[in-house]
């Protein structure tokens, strides 16, 4: 067990101004791996003053600069990717494989992708008889949940030092660790002082005191629907600019002509990767009623190919509302054909995959998010159906769809409502926009759109 003090505020590590602590566990064997000092609304406001004394300095670097530390960033990213990939599986829980190609592997492309826009961006335009400058927003607090804890730091960081804005993160209390190793990255790459600081604490303490603080110019926020509209208000209430990256329901649609098998072993896949803890995961199945009992006989036997192979939940605060929604499936007059609400194993914080058959549209797991390693599946009439039942949610963060061929997956995904769709099992993108349509956020994250998030325009007329 290891005691960090210390929070990194103005280029050093300081100590917190109050004494409480938060324990970090590992939620593979339920034990305590370290603490970190619970940050106070003292803490942020040295943060945020920090943030704000460096803001004139580095608006004003060249961004050909700022590029290069982002380069140099994401280099000490790439040395450390074992560090990080290690550091995420022990507060995380995620197995090896995947902290190290995606945990660590993609802030690594992402970090790389702003070192190239800024130094490629056009910060300056002309139209007309006018110049347009594109400024940095200014000061930005980030609040950023576990569930990929290093990626959703970077998405935020990057981009907003890229465009010239100095940042305040408070990371998610379960995985302070990795953001403490990313502080030391942002130190080693010769980023100065101020410009990026973590406050490690509780979200209604340290978090709210972030979104709140008169010192923040735009408040990024990635976490729950419940948070972000009480962050969202809190920000217009203060004529604050925010971005909000929040929850996902989203749609898996085979169209009949699709290759089945593929496209049902992709979406188990999907939704098992991170146990279940990915906002854009693709949760509910929709399949013609024609394929459907093809369809849940191979997603059963996907499902259970994983076993206990996937990793644990992230505490057992999210493992218990997990099994309640399958109880819930199961009290709801759904069809359990792999999984169920029994723990896997005795120690950790596991829940089997699970898949739900006979799934109707109107169902709580039908509609609400669950985080969790279970899928449900839908069955459809034609593609209205599919259609109304994809869109039939709050929510619009992904989505996929499959079909015989590529124009006619794609003419059906211009009609969803939702952020982002992958065309027959189409590959992440770190340069695409992403974010949600609906009550899935506000903003974009990621690439050109990511950058411009951070940045407002002034005219100048000649
Ligand atoms: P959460 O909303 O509870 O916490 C997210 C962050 O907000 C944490 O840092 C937390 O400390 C902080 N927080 C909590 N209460 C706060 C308050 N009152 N004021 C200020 N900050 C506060 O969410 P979670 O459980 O950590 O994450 C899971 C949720 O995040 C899921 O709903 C998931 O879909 C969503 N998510 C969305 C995206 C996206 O990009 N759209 C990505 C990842 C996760």
């Amino acid at each position: 067990m290891k005691a960090y003090d210390g929070m990194y505020i103005d280029g050093a590590w300081r100590p917190a101004a109050g004494p409480d602590v938060i324990e970090v566990v590992n939620p593979a064997d339920e034990q305590v791996i370290a603490t970190v000092p619970a940050g106070t609304a003292e803490d942020v406001d040295a943060a945020v003053r920090a943030a704000r004394a460096a803001l004139p300095a580095w608006a004003a670097t060249p961004p050909a600069e700022r590029a290069a530390r982002l380069a140099a960033l994401r280099d000490v990213l790439a040395a450390r990717q074992d560090e990080i990939a290690g550091t995420v599986t022990a507060e995380l829980g995620s197995p090896p494989k995947l902290s190290q190609a995606v945990h660590a592997g993609v802030p690594i492309a992402v970090a790389g992708s702003y070192a190239e826009l800024a130094a490629a961006y056009a910060f300056e335009e002309r139209t007309g008889n006018s110049t347009v400058l594109h400024e940095p927003v200014g000061v930005v607090g980030a609040i950023t949940p576990w569930n990929y804890p290093l990626h959703q730091i970077v998405a935020k960081a990057a981009p907003a030092l890229a465009a010239g804005c100095t940042i305040v993160v408070k990371p998610a209390e379960d995985t302070p660790l990795v953001a403490r190793l990313f502080a030391e990255a942002v130190h080693e790459a010769g980023i100065p002082a101020g410009v990026f600081n973590l406050v490690t604490g509780l979200g209604p303490v340290a978090g709210q005191a972030l979104a709140e603080h008169p010192g923040v110019d735009l408040v990024s926020f990635t976490g729950s629907t419940a948070v972000g509209r009480r962050i969202g208000a809190i920000a217009t209430g203060m004529v604050k600019k925010v971005a909000l990256e929040l929850g996902g329901k989203s749609a898996n649609v085979i169209l009949p002509g699709a290759d089945l098998a593929r496209a049902v072993n992709v979406g188990v896949a999907n939704v098992m990767s991170n146990s279940g803890q990915t906002c854009s995961a693709w949760t509910r199945m929709l399949v013609h009623r024609d394929q459907y009992d093809e369809a849940v006989e191979l997603a059963a036997t996907a499902a259970a190919k994983y076993g206990d192979r996937i990793g644990p939940l992230v505490n057992a605060k999210q493992r218990d509302r997990v099994r309640a929604y399958i109880e819930k499936g199961v009290a709801e007059g759904a069809r359990l054909v792999a999984g169920g609400p029994e723990s896997p194993r005795e120690r950790g914080y596991h829940v089997s995959p699970t898949v739900f058959a006979d799934v109707t549209p109107e169902m709580t797991i039908a509609q609400e998010e669950i985080f969790g390693p279970v899928l449900s599946i839908l069955r459809y009439e034609d593609e209205e159906d599919a259609l109304r039942i994809a869109n039939g949610t709050v929510y619009g963060l992904a989505g996929a769809v499959w079909a015989g061929d590529e124009a006619e997956a794609a003419a059906f995904a211009r009609r969803m409502e939702t952020g982002q769709v992958d065309i027959n099992g189409g590959r992440f993108n770190p340069l695409a926009p992403f974010g949600g349509y609906k009550q899935s956020g506000v903003g974009r994250e990621l690439g050109v759109h990511g950058l411009t998030e951070y940045l407002q325009t002034k005219s100048l007329q000649f």
